[in-house]
């Protein structure tokens, strides 16, 4: 931990155009310099670096921050990391702050964790390379199925030795401790699951013995969990394929295969790859296609997506032709939609994966296969779905329309939804506007909230199998170690000793998705409130009201201040998650009213990169959401005239929703009640237009 004068002292030395300097060449533009962006493939210098405001921003992808920010996301780093990095580079000793024992321990875990997996990784891939059964078993499969040395050492691939305790006796012989390598069950949170065994009087089983390893590393390239695939003993009593339990390390929904050697390539080629397998991953890899990544034997998930979209908003999806693959495809489609990201598809051709297809061809073949048989999620439907004589059956044909409809529904941006509506109108021969008017059915049924439900269903149904399955193998596993085990490897059947792969750890709360928001038409106003936080926060205006006795008074507020009181006093709680974070983020920072609080320099170095990102778009941003120039900012009237549109916007869709209710009544609703509501509801609304007429800005 590095204590909060560091941390700003090294924020206040740190110099944008040094520390981007080092990364980007830059020429002088004006007051400014300029560059090629990092973060997307650039061709003309689009990245600006600003001296005096000390941020970086790129003006075509939008990335940008502080020196903190361009470091944590240039290098891939946290906050903290890139805070030592700074201090290194300006001679500020940036000491960690003595831990408290809780924080120590919790530290010390984590790094024995790390330093285990690591030891781990190293040995798999010696004994690959440099024993005799590596090299027979391990590396004859691996470049019988085409992998060169260059790629099985990118991607530390590795080979376990098939003795069931060889690998537990030299960790234990290298001072690694016993509870580490186990399984973190209940009582033992530390565990990365290398090996099994409780009796504290025998030598840990290893889990991955006489397999080929797959490690699966961290965004920063750390080993954090291993896949394991058997290749002798193809009895059914193996599992064929065996993974690292779920530690305090590895979430198996948060984490890609293969992330850490594609992120920069992704980010580059401003595109993503994704596939099935972690062998389709490395063909790819090695045919040139280094943007690839698998979602590790589980459908998709919302904060797998997350990740990519750090780097890319364009995904493709890559499947088997058969059926299974293609139903999966069509799940994984709304999904993707839903958190944003543009979906493109590719389908191979009967019998051939992405592994077994690159192998086969040349890159350019690859290259060319792909460029035309990408397509978007609407042809890709509509080619799927339409097969044989669907066309002429109405019935059918109406579900394939709905099923096309709802994943459109799911796009926010007006620009792309119309787009993906005209080629919904050819290709399936209806008129645009029964189009659009069936995405509007889809958007007043939720149709999102459906999606984020059935996601939220499946992770619930595949914890509960895995938790049955590894209740079995326990019951299994304690007869057998009753029994006591024979030494002879070859009777016990793994899957009867091996824990479950997976098991539900104490917080898996990283595995719920964000609650879920719909647009509103508030949204915008929400937006305005927190750019207006932004950019004066901290400073004080005069809000100038009359009195009962119609008199003008006039109340000095700071910004922030003024804002959480009338909102707190309305009880408005912000639709947007982001801006209500924010919201309370600004809460807390300000609540000294004596302390000067730069909202600027707050928000656009805060160490959530999804707050300082949206800070500065909108520090920098020319004209605000209604339209005023930058440089009319007369605080007097343009903060209670933010807060005022809210509110009004607010009695407005009530007043909307109120009228649609008596035009359309159902049997129980009271008419009465809302005809009084709705007469309460004109009355503040006249309130509010009055206000609003006299807070008109006057450029
Ligand atoms: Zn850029």
């Amino acid at each position: 931990m590095i204590d909060q004068q560091t941390i700003d002292r090294v924020q206040d030395t740190a110099q944008i155009l040094d520390v981007v300097g080092e990364f980007v060449s830059l020429r002088r533009r004006g007051q400014n310099y300029v560059g090629l962006c990092p973060f997307h493939s650039d061709k003309n210098p689009s990245f600006y670096v600003s001296p005096a405001k000390n941020v970086c921003k790129c003006f075509s992808c939008g990335e940008g921050g502080g020196p903190v920010q361009f470091l944590m996301k240039h290098e891939q780093i946290s906050f903290f990391e890139a805070i030592k990095w700074l201090g290194n580079k300006y001679g500020i000793e940036v000491e960690d702050r003595k831990m408290t024992d809780e924080e120590r321990a919790r530290q010390t875990a984590r790094e024995s964790m790390l330093m285990a997996n690591e030891f781990a990784q190293k040995t798999f891939e010696d004994d690959l390379f440099g024993t005799n059964e590596g090299k027979s078993i391990g590396l004859t499969y691996f470049r019988e199925r085409g992998l060169q040395d260059e790629t099985i050492r990118r991607f530390h691939l590795g080979y376990a030795l098939d003795s069931k305790y060889d690998f537990a006796t030299r960790a234990l012989a290298k001072g690694y401790k016993r509870e580490i390598l186990l399984d973190p069950s209940e009582n033992n949170r530390d565990g990365v699951g290398l090996c099994y065994g409780e009796d504290p009087k025998r030598t840990p089983t290893c889990r991955f013995h006489g397999r080929v390893i797959f490690p699966y590393h961290s965004l920063s390239g750390k080993p954090v969990a291993f896949g394991g695939r058997i290749l002798q003993r193809v009895d059914h009593a193996f599992k064929k394929y065996v993974n690292s339990p779920e530690s305090a390390l590895y979430h198996k929904s948060d984490l890609l295969y293969g992330i850490f050697q594609a992120k920069s390539e992704i980010a580059k080629r401003d595109k993503c790859y994704i596939v099935e397998g972690n062998v389709d991953v490395l063909t790819m890899s090695q045919a040139g296609f280094i943007n690839t990544v698998a979602s590790a034997g589980t459908a998709l998930t919302t904060n797998q997506i997350r990740i990519i979209k750090r780097f890319t908003k364009n995904v493709t999806l890559m499947y088997d032709g058969d059926a299974p693959g293609v139903s999966a495809a069509l799940k994984t489609i709304d999904l993707l939609l839903l958190e944003g990201m543009n979906v493109q598809l590719i389908l191979f051709p009967d019998g051939d994966d992405p592994d077994s297809f690159c192998r086969k061809h040349s890159t350019e073949e690859i290259k060319r296969y792909f460029d035309e048989n990408e397509k978007d999620f609407v042809a890709f439907k509509a080619s799927v779905m339409l097969q044989g004589n669907v066309r002429r059956d109405p019935i059918k044909k109406a579900q394939i329309t709905q099923n096309i409809v709802q994943s459109i529904a799911l796009i926010e941006n007006p620009i792309y939804s119309s787009a993906f509506i005209r080629e919904a109108s050819q290709l399936l021969d209806l008129d645009e506007m029964a189009i659009i008017k069936a995405i509007k059915t889809a958007k007043d049924q939720n149709y999102a909230a459906e999606v984020r439900k059935f996601e939220i269903e499946q992770r619930r149904k595949m914890a509960q199998q895995e938790r049955e399955d590894r209740e079995a193998e326990g019951l299994k596993a304690n007869e057998i170690e009753t029994e006591q085990l024979p030494v002879n490897d070859d009777n016990v059947s793994e899957e009867a000793s091996a824990p479950a792969e997976d098991q539900p750890t104490q917080q898996s709360s990283s595995a719920t998705p964000s609650p879920l928001t719909e647009t509103r038409p508030t949204d915008r106003f929400e937006r305005n409130i927190i750019r207006n936080i932004v950019r004066h926060g901290g400073k004080s205006f005069d809000y100038k009201c009359y009195d009962e006795n119609d008199q003008l008074v006039c109340e000095r507020w700071r910004v922030i201040d003024y804002i959480g009181c009338v909102l707190q006093q309305d009880e408005i709680e912000f639709n947007v998650p982001l801006y209500a974070k924010m919201l309370q983020l600004a809460y807390d920072a300000s609540e000294d009213p004596n302390d000067e609080w730069d909202s600027v320099k707050f928000f656009t170095t805060h160490y959530d990169p999804e707050v300082s990102k949206l800070a500065l778009s909108l520090e920098s941003d020319r004209y605000d959401a209604l339209g005023i120039a930058k440089n009319v900012e007369d605080l007097d009237i343009l903060i209670p005239r933010c807060v005022l549109e809210l509110q009004e916007c607010i009695v407005r869709t009530e007043i909307n929703d109120c009228n649609k209710a008596l035009k359309y009544p159902s049997p129980d609703t009271d008419v009465v009640k809302i005809m009084q509501r709705l007469q309460e509801l004109y009355n503040i609304k006249k309130v509010f237009d009055k206000e609003l007429g006299e807070r008109i800005v006057t450029l």
